[in-house]
Formats: structure tokens, sequence, C-alpha cells
């Protein structure tokens, strides 16, 4: 069925979807179109997981190299990588999930 809209955004990254948000909050009627998934490279493969895989690489290396610094002894210091990406992954889909939501908020 064919429908009509003010304004079409290609690509639902950082970029498709804050103009989608601002483009239905000035009252037009909007329509956002991703082959993937919302949220775009920053979401998925960009910002977020890379600074969820350095967070964990900072921790790590303060506490095998820099423990004793702080007063803290430690014991052997291992990384277990597999919960490194469950941990990435789980922010990822918190995020993801509160894009879906702000796209569902504004569907009319
Ligand atoms: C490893 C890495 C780390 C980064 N870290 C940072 C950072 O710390 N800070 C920062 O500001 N920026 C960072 N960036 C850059 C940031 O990810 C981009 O600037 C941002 O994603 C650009 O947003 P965008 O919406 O223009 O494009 P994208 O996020 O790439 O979104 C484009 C969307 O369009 C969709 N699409 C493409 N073609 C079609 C089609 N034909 N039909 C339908 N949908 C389509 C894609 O699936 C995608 O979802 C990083 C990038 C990378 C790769």
């Amino acid at each position: 069925m064919a429908q009509n809209y003010d304004v079409v955004i290609l690509g639902g990254g950082t970029g498709g979807y804050v103009a989608a948000i601002r483009s239905a909050q000035l009252g037009l009627k909007t329509a956002i179109v991703e082959k993937s998934e919302l949220g775009g490279t920053c979401l998925h493969r960009g910002c977020i997981p890379s600074k969820a895989l350095l967070r964990s690489a900072e921790v790590y290396s303060t506490t095998k190299n820099h423990a004793a610094d702080f007063g803290v002894q430690t014991g052997e210091v291992t990384l277990d990588f597999s919960r490194v990406q469950q941990r990435k992954q789980s922010i990822v889909d918190q995020l993801h999930a509160g894009v879906q939501g702000l796209m569902k908020k504004r569907q009319n």
C-alpha cells in the first residue's frame, strides 16, 4: 500500500535517527528506511562497542600493571575475552533497545 511522507530518511544511523526525531518534532510525517539495524555504525560497530572494549582493556591494564601503585594486592590477572564481548554486547543491546523505543514512541 502506497503511503505519502513529507520526509524519507535513508539510513537509521546516528545521523538518520536524530534527523527523523527532529523532523517528527517539527510536525512532518517522516519515514526512516534502514536495511540493517537502527543505530548504524556508531552503535553496532563503532563508537559504543569500541569504547566498551577499551574500558575492559583499561581495567585489565590497570589491574595487571598498576594495582600495587594503588595499594591493591592481586593474584594472577587474566583476561576472559568471551566475558569482555558479553559485556560489550549487553551495552550495545541496551542502547539499541533505547533507540528502538525512541522510534516507537514517535510512531504515528
Ligand atoms: C571503530 C569506529 C569507532 C568510532 N568511534 C567514534 C567515536 O568515538 N565518536 C564519534 O563521534 N564517532 C565515532 N565513529 C564514527 C561514527 O560511527 C560515525 O560518524 C557515525 O556512525 C556516522 O553516522 P551516520 O548516520 O552518518 O552513518 P552510519 O552510522 O554508518 O549509518 C548509516 C546507516 O544506513 C544504513 N544504510 C546504508 N545503505 C542503506 C540503504 N541502501 N538502505 C537502507 N539503509 C541503508 C546502514 O545500515 C546504517 O545503519 C566511529 C566509527 C568507527 C568505525
